[in-house]
């Protein structure tokens, strides 16, 4: 049965079919309240555990996650039309991120620092409850990225997924209570952000928002921390570039564009959907990226050879040809390809030419699979182009010479860059982003500082 104009429910909507998958219960106040309340005793407890005792449960939760991948991936591809290959990769994220941090409760070193006349430590002490805030994009990874290294660093967890894509996340809640962690430790709060989010926000037991999202909303969480202080990491949107230059492997280079920005439909902050092509090989490049955008596999996303599946709902479909079809003045499509009729929030992969760097299309984040292809004379304009954006992600650089791989990687102003590849993500080290994509890191050695807070202690030895 349908809830659908219920407000204290939410229909999720399996994107490639349209059909309800599973109705969830909103929570309210007064029911996130009372799992920030249960949060905070059981971090009292988790603190009170013996390091290696919390490293051993960590484990025993990551043993746990990979022992139902498969069961996570198809909840996904179902619940947010993730194609497969992807949600398995997801679930095996989450697991990663937490055997990887699972090393951390019995290493949280701090300091001894000479002094006069006594000795001097550091100890690097816990928040509290962290309030974990996750958008619909990639509902695993980003929920780990928050509960993995605030749990590791003896914090509790409250995390509200986005009202789109709650059920891998109320699953993750349930393994981790399977897995022998204390009850209410990792909380899983679905709801909508102007109610839970907004509370997480605002309730005092609640140290910390780890937030992913927009970065109007994230902004606006900024303001409320103020208020008391709270500790914030924001992770937000991105317009990255992807440099190609004359003396690169063309052939790679446009072989492997379509999935830097085409993957998980372009709904992913660090697409790479605006393509900067040296002059002189830019027809050429163009030829090429055609032919390796035909060949984008779009379709059913539970397939095992799917390579792209549909949006996430028929809003996002509609922002998405806002910037295309629908724009004041269309924007030239270059070539596309293909995707499904019928039900389903399909989009097919599309390549456009902007007229000019004022265009929506090239300055604002699409969030869909389009991407945007301009010319650059030289080095210098390369870089002024990328860092013409109020974004500050990630990119690629693909070219032969070692020299300007890193003069480029210099120049351009952004978290996380690759040359000569795509990745942006890996959990061993650090992702986030510059100037308004964010403001803090995620993943690898640091991100534990930044759910601790360092406590200085002077011990007087006497004369
Ligand atoms: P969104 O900002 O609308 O929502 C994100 C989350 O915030 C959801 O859980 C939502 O319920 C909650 N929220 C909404 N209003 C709130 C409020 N007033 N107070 C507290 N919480 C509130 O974003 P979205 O549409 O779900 O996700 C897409 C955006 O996320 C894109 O802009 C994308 O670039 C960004 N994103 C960034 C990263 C990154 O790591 N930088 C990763 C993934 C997605």
């Amino acid at each position: 049965m349908s809830h659908g104009d219920d407000p204290r429910t939410h229909d999720v909507i399996d994107p490639s079919t349209e059909q309800v998958v599973d109705t969830v219960e909103l929570a309210d106040v007064e029911q996130t309240d009372r799992a920030i309340e249960r949060a905070a005793a059981a971090q009292r407890q988790w603190a009170r555990l013996a390091p290696a005792d919390r490293g051993r449960l960590l484990r025993r939760f990551a043993d746990v996650v990979d022992s139902h991948i498969e069961d996570l991936a198809r909840l996904e591809v179902r619940g947010a039309g993730h194609t497969i290959g992807n949600a398995r990769w997801e679930a095996g994220n989450v697991r990663d991120v937490l055997a990887y941090y699972s090393a951390a409760p019995e290493r949280l070193f701090g300091r001894q620092i000479p002094v006069a006349d006594g000795i001097d430590v550091t100890f690097k002490e816990p928040l509290g409850v962290v309030g974990v805030i996750v958008p619909w994009n990639f509902p695993m990874p980003i929920a780990g990225w928050g509960f993995a290294p605030a749990l590791a660093a003896g914090n509790a967890v409250v995390l509200k997924p986005a009202e789109l894509t709650p059920l891998t996340a109320m699953m993750l809640g349930r393994l981790a209570v399977e897995a022998g962690l204390p009850e209410h430790l990792l909380s899983v709060v679905p709801g909508r952000g102007s109610v839970v989010g907004e509370r997480f926000v605002t309730h005092p037991l609640v140290r910390k928002i780890c937030f992913t999202g927009s970065t109007a909303v994230g902004q606006r969480i900024m303001r409320g921390a103020a208020d008391q202080v709270k500790r914030v990491t924001l992770e937000l949107g991105g317009k990255s570039a992807n440099i190609v230059f004359a003396d690169s492997d063309l052939e790679r280079a446009a072989a492997t564009a379509p999935y830097a920005v085409f993957d998980n439909a372009g709904q992913d902050c660090c697409a790479r959907s605006r393509i900067l092509v040296q002059r002189s090989v830019h027809d050429r490049f163009l030829e090429l990226l055609e032919s390796a955008v035909q060949k984008v596999r779009v379709g059913d996303p539970g397939a095992d050879d799917a390579e792209m599946g549909p949006l996430i709902s028929d809003g996002q479909r509609r922002t998405v040809r806002s910037f295309v079809e629908d724009a004041e003045q269309p924007v030239d499509v270059l070539f596309r390809g293909s995707a499904p009729e019928g039900a389903g929030f399909w989009y097919p992969p599309t390549v456009v030419r902007p007229r000019s760097v004022a265009d929506p299309v090239w300055r604002e984040e699409v969030f869909g699979p389009v991407v945007a292809v301009l010319p650059f004379d030289d080095e210098a304009e390369a870089i002024a182009m990328a860092n013409d954006t109020a974004y500050g992600l990630s990119g690629s650089i693909w070219t032969r010479d070692v020299g300007r791989a890193l003069r480029v990687s210099r120049g351009v102003e952004a978290g996380n860059l690759s040359v000569n590849s795509h990745s942006s993500v890996r959990y061993s080290t650090p992702f986030g982003g510059f100037k308004q994509s964010g403001l803090g890191r995620e993943l690898g050695p640091d991100a534990l500082d930044s759910f601790t807070e360092v406590k200085n202690v002077y011990i007087a030895t006497g004369d």
